[in-house]
């Protein structure tokens, strides 16, 4: 049995106007990189999936936002509800 994601699975949430980056998580909901972009201080994430979202600190910078929602992405297997 295959367990790779089948993106088309679900249909894709609408796009909010500041979104960086949109990681597909493993359960096939995504994970939402908000904010200003590179040099901003108030990136965040939140998952679509399970609801979860960046804490500790709840804003960032990008490039320490991204590794994390990447790696939420990866071991979340909640599926979209809606
Ligand atoms: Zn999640």
């Amino acid at each position: 049995m295959s367990t790779a994601v089948r993106a088309t699975a679900f249909t894709e949430p609408d796009r909010p106007k500041n979104l960086q980056i949109r990681f597909l998580t493993t359960g096939g909901s995504y994970v939402d990189v908000t904010g200003h972009g590179e040099h901003a201080e108030n990136n965040r994430w939140n998952c679509l999936g399970c609801g979860e979202s960046s804490n500790l600190p709840e804003q960032d910078l990008l490039f320490r936002i991204r590794p994390k929602a990447n790696t939420h992405a990866t071991a979340c297997r909640a599926i979209p509800l809606n």
